[in-house]
């Protein structure tokens, strides 16, 4: 088989020019640990972001969520709904505490967790529910908010995807009780590894700050509020180190910039695969009224999984690097076994994930290679 490299490669971390001044002045100030001034700066950024409430950052994504497991007490045998086409950490953070995942299909349309098939996903051992916007485009929040209400069960964004993003003029990672956030390389804003916990029910902040500081008081000692820190709970260490935050503050300071670059790929993407995708009957990454997206990804759904392994040979001809997306978890080897889908099953999200092809979305990627892409795809004719 001949192989190629990828002129164009699926993502590139983008980099503003201020990540390597502001760790020069971390390692020049000797801060190098948790909760420096880096880390509050890069909270005090995130904030608005997320409809304002209290960030704490954290390692990654997957931490984050592991601390709203330790924070709602999950216990075995307790339910949580979530989506199956979502990453792993969504669950494993769950599992960890030996809840049960229940998984529930996604929309055709969206992507996203399908509402109309929480509620009967309801227990009486359910726990939480977890929403992922995909892609950055929001859940239909209002009708799971309410679902939460009516039967008592806090609603959890993991918000990974969604920095930025709002529902009817709301930034998302401001409606569930907390989100998660992830600065992952591949997310929008990133520093290699990182995560955010944002906590909306202000019932949940002191212990919050206790379990990122392995189940102790350090932060109301620093604070001034106690005369010694503690161990006052169970806990871990889950606050990154001061360095990964001046990267994040770089990030995020740009944070404008990285979006509107991003916006003009995925517009680009959106207005160039149009035509094609109406004349083939193709579903493609969609903008909702009353929602702003994030432009974190832009997908095509091919017919068949055929037609998605040869859409990516084809791109790959073209040096161009396109990828698939999540392999559901209720059928991914563990997550049979660790959870279970909901009442209706997940036939969608099995059929999404064999079929959706992600094309190269970057902040830093010039014009010509996303008309590059464009054309690339437009030149593929669907088999099935
Ligand atoms: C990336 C991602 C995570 C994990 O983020 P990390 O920061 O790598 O732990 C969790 N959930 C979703 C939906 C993601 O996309």
């Amino acid at each position: 088989m001949k192989r190629r490299p990828f002129d164009i490669p699926f993502n590139v971390s983008f980099l503003t020019g201020n990540e390597s001044w502001y760790v020069a002045d971390s390692l020049a100030s000797g801060l190098l640990t948790g909760d420096g001034p880096f880390t509050r700066r890069a909270s005090e950024l995130l904030r608005p972001l997320v409809g304002g409430g209290s960030c704490l950052l954290t390692a990654s994504c997957t931490h984050a969520l592991e601390m709203t497991a330790l924070l709602l007490n999950l216990q075995p045998g307790d339910e949580v709904i979530m989506p199956s086409l979502t990453f792993v950490s969504t669950a494993n953070a769950f599992v960890l505490r030996g809840a049960v995942p229940v998984f529930v299909d996604c929309r055709d349309d969206t992507l996203n967790i399908d509402e109309r098939l929480i509620e009967e996903a309801v227990t009486d051992r359910t726990k939480a529910i977890i929403v992922v916007h995909y892609g950055g485009v929001a859940c239909e929040m209002d009708q799971i908010l309410d679902i939460g209400a009516r039967h008592d069960i806090p609603v959890i964004e993991d918000n990974a995807h969604g920095l930025g993003g709002s529902y009817q003029g709301q930034r998302l990672g401001s409606f569930g009780v907390m989100a998660t956030q992830s600065f992952h390389g591949t997310k929008n804003i990133q520093c290699g590894e990182g995560g955010a916990l944002v906590v909306n029910d202000s019932r949940y902040v002191e212990r919050a700050e206790i379990i990122r500081e392995k189940g102790t008081n350090r932060a109301k000692y620093f604070r001034g509020e106690v005369d010694k820190y503690r161990w006052v709970d169970v806990g871990s260490s889950y606050l990154p180190s001061d360095i990964n935050a001046a990267i994040l503050t770089a990030q995020l300071e740009a944070f404008d910039d990285i979006q509107s670059r991003r916006q003009r790929v995925w517009k680009a993407y959106d207005e160039g695969v149009h035509d094609w995708a109406e004349k083939h009957g193709l579903s493609t990454s969609m903008q909702v009224p009353d929602r702003e997206h994030t432009a974190h990804l832009f997908f095509v759904l091919m017919p068949s999984n055929a037609d998605q392994r040869a859409l990516l040979s084809h791109l790959a001809d073209h040096g161009i690097l396109g990828t698939f997306h999540y392999v559901p978890l209720h059928s991914s080897p563990f997550g049979a076994g660790a959870g279970r889908p909901g009442p209706s099953g997940c036939a969608t999200s099995h059929s999404v994930s064999e079929r959706l092809v992600r094309l190269p979305l970057y902040a830093g990627m010039s014009e010509r290679d996303s008309a590059r892409v464009v054309e690339a795809v437009c030149s593929y004719v669907p088999q099935s």
